[in-house]
């Protein structure tokens, strides 16, 4: 018989098993368990759906058998089954390959990294057994075949007989090695500690032959041995427990069985409903970032059960987009198991469903953020973009939703703020809710626009991120606040003694300023005498609605459609560079003009804007220089 091979990816991952030094192995278990599991959940929802199929309750289970002698340990289950080609397609590739794919190299060498982080899955096995066999009959299938791989060099697969549907995997347990046992993995005390452990939710009976010690009959000291099989789990799945019943260990093992993801969740919210709507539901806020959350490839969705079926694996109606991030599952009797995708979108029961999860999620956060704030933040940092996203689209219809949820960094506290906070704190004259646009802190820090505005004692939230000055946008005000850009053409803000002179110093100079605007014509608005610079000489302000910041988002957007924003060139009228300006502007226009250019192509630095001929501006310093 030909050996197949493995795929690349497969092979590296499969090498990485067998070499593991991972403390936890024992959770390959729990893998080919929950494998078991989703496959009885297949057939289940089938003979449900399916008249032609019988159904009986006591049939779907799962045994767990040790043979100590042989060192063999099986694992077998009347799910659904595979066919050839899915024995070789699922069992060849990895699950979770886009996600393995993105770590890199130095990751994947540390082993203990991409099981903690990763659902490694049926694989696990190759941690604690030297070959793996899978004997499979799949549903509505004749044959039964045999896949079997010692490990990375690759696997047979041929026919064989199998009388009932459904999987057997049978692993050959490692001998044990100076540094490690295996022989726990076939003891049966060990064994059932670990299905109770991580699998006593599991919904199907989980079965083992367990031996135990008698008196022997017709004695009063003799002891024999007697084997009987016995259930482990407690089969009464998670979500229909009493949360007075369960731990955070529970919930935690949940999230990992699921593979919801290969964090640890921030916070799980266990929902139990018994109103217009009944249903069950079990949450979790994820601590980290799955990989691929800022792309397309990103689903959203909670697994959908209807009275513990499993009818849909992610439904995505459940969900806002804004809280994407959310993972788990609801179960609801009232929703039918004969029920299409297109039917379910418009049914009454699961818009309740969801507009009753969307507030409890809302509810969580907001208690989340009073509460535990250092947990908000570490959520915010992960999901907090996605938040402010919400604010933006479908037209603002989700801000009041969200407004008291967003966070920005503040120039006091140096820290992230609600808006509540920023409000509170707000002088009685201060009129606006001052902001600055930026890559970031650092940069913000230094933007001359700031001055004036720190100077006068207001706090300034700093916006990093593209979304940011658009959802405010969208946000318009907060507590009949509005917000204003530190480079906004009017601050609101009161004028002092020595500010005063700038009306006089334009006055006097409208010939220097009007033939700067004639320099820069086509690339500022106006230039002017800046009200808001303290200690530099120049910058950028904007007149109307588009603030540079925006601009810069815009053009970035495939459909540029090349919007500009109003730009004015402003200019310290307190600082010795305007007292050169004046004097060449009695002597030497030409240099005047060079002022204004270079002026110009400062503020565009500052703003973090290109320029559109360095080297212009390469030889324009040089004629300063020489
Ligand atoms: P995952 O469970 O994350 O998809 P696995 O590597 O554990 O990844 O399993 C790969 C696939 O193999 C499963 O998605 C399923 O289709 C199939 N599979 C694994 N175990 C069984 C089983 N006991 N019965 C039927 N199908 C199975």
């Amino acid at each position: 018989m030909t050996k197949k091979e493995f795929k690349a990816e497969s092979k590296r991952l499969l090498e990485m098993m067998i070499n593991s030094i991972y403390s936890h192995k024992e959770i390959f278990l729990r893998e080919l368990i929950s494998n078991s599991s989703d496959a009885i959940d297949k057939i289940y929802y089938r003979a449900l759906t399916d008249d032609s199929l019988s159904f009986d309750q006591d049939s779907y289970y799962i045994k767990v058998t040790a043979d100590k002698e042989n060192r063999t340990l099986t694992i077998s289950d009347t799910g659904i089954g595979m066919t050839k080609e899915e024995l070789e397609n699922n069992l060849g590739t990895i699950a979770n390959s886009g996600s393995f794919a993105f770590k890199t190299e130095t990751e994947l060498k540390d082993g203990y990294d991409i099981i903690g982080q990763f659902g490694v899955g049926f694989y696990s096995s190759f941690m604690v057994a030297d070959v793996v066999t899978v004997i499979s009959k799949a549903l509505g299938s004749e044959e039964a075949y045999k896949w079997e791989s010692t490990g990375a060099d690759g696997y047979t697969i041929e026919p064989c007989e199998k009388e009932l549907i459904g999987t057997e995997i049978t692993l050959k347990i490692k001998e044990n090695t100076e540094d490690e046992s295996y022989d726990e993995y076939l003891d049966q005390y060990r064994l059932t500690a670990i299905i109770k452990k991580y699998s006593d939710f599991i919904r199907y009976p989980i079965k083992m032959d367990v031996t135990g010690q008698q008196v022997k009959e017709g004695s009063e000291e003799e002891f024999e041995e007697y084997q009987e099989e016995q259930i482990i789990n407690s089969m009464v799945p998670i979500w229909r427990k009493n949360k007075s019943e369960l731990t955070d260990e529970d919930y935690e093992n949940f999230y990992m069985e699921k593979h919801y993801g290969f964090d640890k969740p921030i916070k799980h919210i266990h929902i139990s409903v018994d109103g217009a709507v009944r249903y069950n539901a079990i949450l979790y806020i994820p601590e980290k970032i799955p990989f691929d959350y800022y792309t397309k490839e990103f689903a959203k969705g909670l697994e959908l059960y209807s009275n513990g079926v499993l009818i849909m694996e992610k439904c995505a109606d459940l969900l806002p987009d804004y809280f994407s991030f959310v993972k788990g599952m609801v179960d609801s009797e009232d929703l039918s198991l004969n029920i299409s995708r297109e039917i379910l979108q418009h049914d009454r029961q699961l818009k309740l469903i969801a507009k009753n999860i969307k507030s409890k999620i809302k509810g969580q956060l907001q208690s989340l953020l009073k509460d535990e704030r250092d947990k908000y933040e570490e959520f915010y940092q992960s999901f907090g973009r996605q938040l402010k996203y919400g604010v933006y689209s479908d037209y603002g219809t989700h801000k009041e939703d969200l407004q008291d949820l967003i966070m920005f960094y503040s120039s006091k506290e140096k820290k992230l703020v609600t808006l509540g906070e920023y409000v509170s704190r707000m002088p009685e004259e201060q009129k606006y809710i001052y902001y600055a646009s930026g890559d970031s802190v650092e940069r913000i820090e230094k933007l001359p626009q700031t001055e004036i505005v720190a100077e006068k004692g207001y706090e300034i939230l700093y916006f990093t991120e593209d979304i940011d000055e658009f959802a405010i946008r969208m946000l318009m005000g907060y507590k009949e606040k509005e917000f204003r850009s530190v480079s906004s053409g009017d601050l609101g803000i009161q004028v002092d003694e020595s500010q005063k002179n700038t009306e006089f110093e334009e006055k006097e100079n409208k010939e220097l300023f009007d033939y700067m605007k004639e320099v820069l014509a086509g690339k500022v608005k106006d230039v002017r005498v800046s009200k808001r610079l303290k200690s530099h000489p120049v910058c950028l302000s904007t007149d109307g609605e588009l603030t540079i910041e925006m601009e810069k988002i815009l053009s970035m957007m495939p459909d540029n459609q090349n919007v500009k924003a109003e730009k004015v060139l402003e200019i310290n009228a307190n600082h010795e560079v305007f007292n050169s300006i004046k004097e060449a502007f009695a002597s030497d226009k030409e240099k005047v003009s060079l002022y204004a250019n270079l002026l110009y192509s400062q503020a565009l630095l500052i703003e973090g804007l290109p320029i559109n001929d360095p080297v212009e501006l390469s030889n324009d310093i040089c004629k300063l220089m020489v």
